[in-house]
């Protein structure tokens, strides 16, 4: 390959990325399709064969850096990592070090520690003395024991001696055989001599060998790498080359003064260094074990790398650390992946893949702290998750940049506001259940709600005030001959399953209505989109029931009239909740604002409003079990009836007194009777930190009436804000809640 760097990489599609690894004949023609057709991945059976219990084989994000010029090479890096701006913060790195030659690396021989401790020792020094003597004969007794090896230019290369005095006040004597096992990691190979020699060893120092194992101190395998920043190339927006080179240089010297920072420091070099080993099929775990034990040589923990200002002002990288792996030998021949990985990397030789590795590792180190002393890290990451999530709603290629930046800007990196963005950016509601909405396909929508006044109470047959979320959930269904499926994307949930299988959630009510509108032996397909939260006070799951029901009396003809389908949803609310009041299938079925009691449907009344409410609604993002809450109620009401009775009754005035102003939009009154009965729904245990933090928030950016709505224990807020109700939304937004619109649109 001639050059590592490929044009907007990061832009292509997966194909196409694997088009470029083929063109520049990193991979064969073979390899292309595999990764294609995802068959490179190791099978469960070879798994099985390689370690105990085994049930599965577990994925892994495998990725390629482009950029790298090594020792004059190019090459295009492989990496497995879970973790976002990894791969993107090496490949810029490494882009910015082309300029000045890219990494110089260089390494010392591959050697790895054997040892041997021997312990029934009065006295050490004749027996480290016999033991030295008897050198040369012990490096022929173990280079015997790995002829091969031998024959590869490896082998034994030296002894050394150390005793020790334990603090049981015991000797140990321990001898370190220093093994070159050239492209192998040798962690096998160094055991098996440990073990070959030990019986001669013993009778040489007449002592008694107990362990003979390999030290992952590989402190014999060093890689330096080194790096020229140059400063042309680190001006940012809104920073100049020398803030950047000196506010590294700076960083760096903290991590070189404080452990707290250095483990941090080194994680980071540790990101790049095990993407690749993993990548090719090496013992990470030995790697960091390595890494960290040398971090800390001195005595004290320290960072990896140094970074220093050259004479020409550029910047200048080193690290050093131990790197032992190898390019045969461990799990890579069971492996395809870990083969394909080291194919990509193009290292022919164990020493090559560690420098390319400390190339990495240093590349990791300056993208980080590049990072850390600009823009932050969470930027860069905010950047790649926006784009992970805007591919996971589905977002069109036209749009996808639009998208990402809509996310970003809006602070909502969410699928809901993906969604949402692509149905605004295509100017048409429906055009993103296109997939979902073949000519067969029938719709049904419902509304969510929101409790102004009365919740709790109205499960003792009080009265409530509630508000609808209009168009809150729409649910498309057709018919198909696969198992049923549910899938509600805005809320991650999939599931598919047959009807005698007990079923979860969302599931379950698709079961419930299936049997009760007696379609239970035929199957469909259900997607539903919803923009509200589940779980947060706000009707979804009644939402939910009442679109299906309405989609399924499209499909099927049913005729179904409003209080069927109320009737049908609050069934399924019971599986839901236990022993909900029916206000959530009400106002998810009549979409109206309702005083609702559940005792008698002539004491429902809608109530007609001549403008809407100044409302702003905002969710903590803590679910709310809301059976667990009405639960909780019903002890502590058994336990003390007589206060809960007043209580309850004190809350039903107050939702009959809230519904006249509401009607008569004294927004004063209402928010005071607001802020009352959120005292008493405190009474009842049902708030939460976070609910009483966002309430504190509505009300000292202006809201007249704050108080939690729904079940509590997690949930949503509802708060009055007659002319505040963009600055309480902002206030609560910034605090990281989210605000959920009344309407649609
Ligand atoms: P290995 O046992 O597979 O030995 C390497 C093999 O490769 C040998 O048979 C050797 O003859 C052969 N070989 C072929 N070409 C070679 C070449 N050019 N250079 C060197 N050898 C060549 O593997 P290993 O490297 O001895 O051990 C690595 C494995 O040991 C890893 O899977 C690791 O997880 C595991 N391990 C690690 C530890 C530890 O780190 N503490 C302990 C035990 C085992």
């Amino acid at each position: 390959m001639t050059d590592s760097r490929i044009a907007h990489f990061y832009r292509k599609s997966i194909a196409e990325r694997i088009d470029e690894l083929a063109d520049r004949e990193l991979i064969e023609p073979a390899d292309a399709r595999a990764l294609l057709d995802k068959t490179q991945l190791l099978q469960p059976e070879v798994a099985d064969k390689m370690i105990e219990n085994v049930i599965g084989v577990f994925g892994l994000p495998l990725a390629t850096a482009p950029n790298f010029l090594v020792n004059g090479r190019d090459y295009i890096v492989p990496m497995v990592v879970e973790e976002a701006s990894v791969v993107a913060g090496v490949s810029s790195a490494a882009k910015t070090a082309r300029s000045s030659g890219g990494f110089r690396v260089t390494s010392t021989d591959p050697i790895l520690i054997g040892q041997i401790q021997l312990v029934d020792i009065e006295n050490p020094d004749p027996a480290v003395q016999a033991l030295f003597t008897a050198s040369d004969e012990l490096i022929e007794l173990a280079n015997s024991l790995q002829p091969n090896l031998l024959a590869r230019g490896g082998g034994t290369r030296e002894l050394e001696f150390f005793k020790y005095k334990m603090p049981s006040g015991k000797w140990s004597v321990v001898m370190h055989v220093l093994v070159d096992t050239r492209d192998a990691m040798g962690a096998n190979l160094v055991n098996t001599i440990c073990e070959g020699m030990a019986p001669r060893v013993e009778e040489i120092s007449n002592g008694r060998a107990v362990l003979k194992i390999l030290s992952n101190l590989a402190d014999r395998s060093l890689v330096t790498a080194r790096v020229i920043m140059p400063l042309s190339e680190l001006a940012q927006e809104g920073y100049t080359a020398e803030d950047v080179r000196d506010a590294i240089v700076l960083v760096n010297e903290f991590a070189n003064t404080d452990p707290y920072r250095a483990a941090t420091h080194n994680k980071g070099i540790m990101n790049g260094v095990d993407a690749v080993a993993i990548a090719t099929g090496n013992d990470w775990r030995a790697g960091e074990a390595a890494a960290h034990a040398y971090a800390a040589r001195s005595g004290a923990y320290r960072a990896l790398t140094n970074w220093t200002v050259g004479n020409k002002g550029d910047l200048l990288g080193e690290l050093v650390m131990p790197i032992k792996v190898g390019v045969v030998g461990g799990s890579l021949k069971s492996n395809p992946a870990a083969l394909l990985g080291l194919k990509i990397a193009g290292t022919k030789t164990a020493t090559e893949l560690a420098e390319l590795m400390g190339a990495v590792g240093l590349a990791q180190n300056f993208a980080a702290l590049r990072a850390l002393v600009t823009d932050g890290i969470q930027k860069g990451h905010m950047s790649l998750h926006a784009r992970s999530i805007a591919s996971s709603a589905g977002t069109p290629e036209d749009l996808f940049d639009q998208v990402v930046d809509g996310m970003i800007e809006s602070g909502d990196v969410k699928r809901w506001k993906a969604h949402e963005l692509i149905d605004e950016l295509q100017g048409d509601s429906a055009s993103t259940e296109s997939d979902a909405s073949p000519d067969n396909a029938a719709r049904g929508t419902a509304a969510g709600k929101v409790i102004l006044l009365g919740e709790h109470a109205v499960v003792y047959d009080r009265h409530a005030l509630a508000l609808p979320l209009e168009a809150a959930i729409s649910a498309t269904i057709v018919e198909t001959s696969a198992d049923i499926k549910i899938s509600v994307p805005d809320w991650d949930f999939e599931q598919s399953f047959k009807i005698d299988r007990p079923a979860q959630g969302a599931a379950a009510a698709l079961a419930l209505i299936m049997r009760a509108l007696g379609v239970h032996d035929r199957s469909f397909y259900v997607r539903v989109r919803s923009r509200i939260p589940p779980a947060m006070g706000l009707g979804a799951s009644a939402a939910l029931a009442v679109a299906i029901i309405r989609a399924f009396n499209e499909l099927l003809n049913l005729n179904m009239d409003d209080a069927a389908v109320d009737r049908m949803a609050f069934e399924c609310e019971k599986l839901a909740h236990g022993k909900p009041s029916g206000i959530d299938n009400n106002i998810a079925t009549y979409s109206e604002p309702v005083l609702y009691s559940k005792s008698s449907a002539t004491r429902t009344k809608p109530i007609a409003l001549t403008e809407a409410p100044p409302i702003v609604v905002a969710s903590s993002g803590i679910r709310g079990i809301t059976k667990d809450q009405v639960a909780g109620v019903r002890s502590r009401y058994e336990k003390n009836t007589q206060v809960y009775e007043t209580i309850f009754n004190e809350i039903d005035e107050i939702s009959l007194a809230g519904a006249h102003a509401l009607k008569t939009r004294d927004y004063d009154t209402l928010g005071a009777l607001m802020n009352v009965c959120h005292g008493y729904l405190n009474a009842l245990q049902v708030s939460t930190p976070e609910l009483e933090q966002m309430i504190q928030i509505a009300r000292s950016h202006g809201a007249s009436g704050a108080k939690l709505t729904g079940a509590g224990g997690g949930g949503s807020i509802v708060a009055l804000c007659p002319d505040k109700e963009s600055e309480v939304a902002r206030a609560l937004h910034e605090a990281g809640y989210q605000i959920v619109r009344m309407r649609d649109r």
